[in-house]
């Protein structure tokens, strides 16, 4: 059995009720899905506006690699230690996607003891909340090819509908599918396609909306093709929104769990971090805030794409600002990024960790820029050597920056209680996050600009190449009154360039960017830079090889 697994059903569970007693919520404000896992209630959500707001803790990383680094499982870690050091604390992570699941990566429950539970059901169906956006998401599908075969309603041209369906799985062999196959009772036949749920824009939307009456608007607002004369076709048109909002009215709700330490986690809301924002639902975020002195969050990938869009589109919507930024970097990601190839992360190398702490003090620098107090977590791995760890902790000292060696993962909570103590000091000294939040980009800046400005600074780019067609469509969506929208970059997470092979710091390339879609719904503009792909597959041997129910109904092999 997985480490992770063993180490979470071997945790004692408080039940649910217990932790959201801890929280000052009744047994009345909850919709308990079993005995460990909960929804809060609509009217405990709108009640909580009520409460004051605690600070907002940001967990960020450097670019990492392919296995991760450790953000979740540093989320947890830190809200447990603060939790201990007597600072109440309630974590807020995405959900996990079945893609990964059963992929490549494995779950999103974080690692070691430092871990949400119960693990298994986080990481599998949980409370339906994906099941439901994939209803919602397929349901305007098929209202829209239920339009073309009635030849009804909102005049879309067949050859002009970008949406697409959605299932929350690794499957290439749907990427590219015909519909409406066969006589003409089957509906004209169109290509079309399948993307994963997490890359849905209903993911997006219920991650971005306040509530329900934002979720219809911004349903409503969705952009599924274009008519005969080239017009935008939104939802509305379609007369889908209040359908699918009705779908999503229970997956609105956060999800309240615990962790390992007996920490309260709110869990919701998974977009992709690429084609999407990347983070947790505002809603969770903000009951977060209300519940705990401290909410601990996690942006997904590195700074440079999660932090980034994080503080510049779910912060600048929602009105929230960190009062501290915790950029996690490991030795093993730090080699990586020093030129150290990826099958000989291994043995000790304390000069590719200092080649590659380019990438960690660029993103330290970043961070500053949004005006940020930032803090690393080092998180340790038992292969590190005390020579490595202490070469990061140095480089950063010399750029006044506190670095804390943590072992959470190993120790739980124990194991991060130097680095609470200092976020807690940084937080507590920062007075007023929002004044000093520093966006990247005004809003009012044209579209075009708003790349280029992002390309520059934060990646440090020379400057950005538009495709045609993505100059053109940037144009139409400024002509159709969209240029005021935040941008959502979509690149590789692996390095601050578009071309995955290229660690450290690079700078002075050209940033292309191929193509640009308008999700008027999430709120924003997405830039496609390079290749990215929103329905993975699996690789030649996937983890759901190793998955097991074994005779007493017990699974076994999720990671
Ligand atoms: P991220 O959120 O950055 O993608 P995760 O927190 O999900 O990363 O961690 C990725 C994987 O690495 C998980 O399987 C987790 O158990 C493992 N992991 C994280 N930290 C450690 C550590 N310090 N030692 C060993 N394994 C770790
Ligand atoms: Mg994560």
């Amino acid at each position: 059995m997985s480490i992770d697994l063993q180490i979470a059903r071997a945790a004692t569970l408080k039940p649910i009720a217990e932790i959201a007693a801890g929280l000052c919520i009744g047994a009345d404000d909850l919709e308990p899905y079993g005995r460990h896992i909960a929804k809060l209630s609509r009217d405990c959500v709108d009640g909580l506006a009520a409460r004051p707001e605690g600070r907002l803790i940001l967990v960020t990383a450097i670019n990492p690699t392919a296995a991760g680094e450790g953000k979740t499982t540093t989320t947890i870690g830190l809200g447990d230690a603060l939790n201990r050091i007597g600072r109440r604390t309630v974590v807020a992570l995405r959900e996990p996607s079945l893609g990964p699941v059963f992929g490549r990566k494995g779950g999103a429950t974080g690692g070691g003891y430092a871990q949400v539970v119960p693990m298994e059901r986080i990481n599998l169906h949980f409370t339906g909340d994906f099941h439901a956006i994939s209803a919602a998401h397929n349901l305007l599908s098929a209202m829209i090819d239920n339009q073309l075969y009635w030849g009804a309603g909102a005049g879309l041209d067949p050859r002009r509908i970008s949406w697409r369906r959605v299932v929350d799985m690794n499957d290439r062999a749907l990427r590219k599918v015909a519909v409406g196959l066969g006589d003409g009772k089957n509906g004209p036949a169109r290509e079309s396609g399948f993307d994963i749920t997490v890359a849905s824009e209903v993911m997006a939307i219920l991650c971005l909306a306040d509530g329900p009456a934002d979720l219809v608007e911004r349903l409503s607002r969705i952009v599924v093709g274009r008519n005969a004369a080239g017009q935008p076709v939104t939802a509305g048109d379609i007369e889908a929104a209040g359908a699918m909002a009705a779908l999503l009215s229970e997956a609105i709700l956060p999800n309240l769990v615990q962790t390992i330490g007996g920490t309260p986690a709110l869990v919701h809301g998974g977009p992709f971090a690429n084609i999407a924002h990347g983070c947790n639902s505002v809603i969770a975020t903000r009951a977060a805030l209300r519940l705990g002195e401290f909410c601990v969050t996690e942006a997904g990938f590195g700074a440079d794409l999660g932090a980034e869009k994080f503080l510049n589109i779910k912060c600048r919507s929602a009105g929230l600002a960190p009062s501290a930024a915790v950029v996690v970097a490991t030795v093993r990601a730090l080699k990586l990024q020093g030129g150290v190839a990826k099958d000989a992360l291994g043995p000790e190398n304390v000069a590719a960790v200092e080649a590659g702490f380019a990438n960690l003090a660029r993103h330290i620098e970043n961070l500053r820029g949004f005006g940020l107090p930032v803090l690393v977590a080092i998180n340790g791995f038992t292969g590190d050597t005390a020579a490595e760890q202490a070469t990061i902790v140095r480089l950063c000292a010399e750029r006044g920056v506190e670095a804390h060696v943590c072992t959470h993962w190993a120790d739980g909570g124990a194991g991060a209680e130097g680095l609470a103590r200092a976020v807690a000091q940084a937080a507590d000294a920062h007075s007023d996050p929002l004044g000093a939040l520093t966006p990247t980009y005004p809003l009012d800046m044209p579209l075009a600009e708003k790349i280029r400005t992002i390309a520059r600074t934060i990646y440090r780019a020379a400057d950005v190449a538009f495709s045609g067609p993505a100059a053109r469509d940037l144009a139409r969506f400024e002509a159709e009154g969209a240029g005021g929208l935040p941008v959502c970059m979509a690149r590789t997470p692996y390095s601050f360039s578009a071309d995955e092979t290229v660690f450290g710091a690079p700078s002075e390339f050209i940033l292309p960017v191929e193509e640009v879609r308008l999700s008027a719904g999430a709120g924003f503009v997405v830039a496609l830079c390079g290749s990215v792909n929103t329905m993975p597959g699996l690789p030649r041997v996937p983890a759901a090889n190793h998955i097991a129910l074994d005779a007493k109904g017990q699974i076994s092999g999720l990671s």
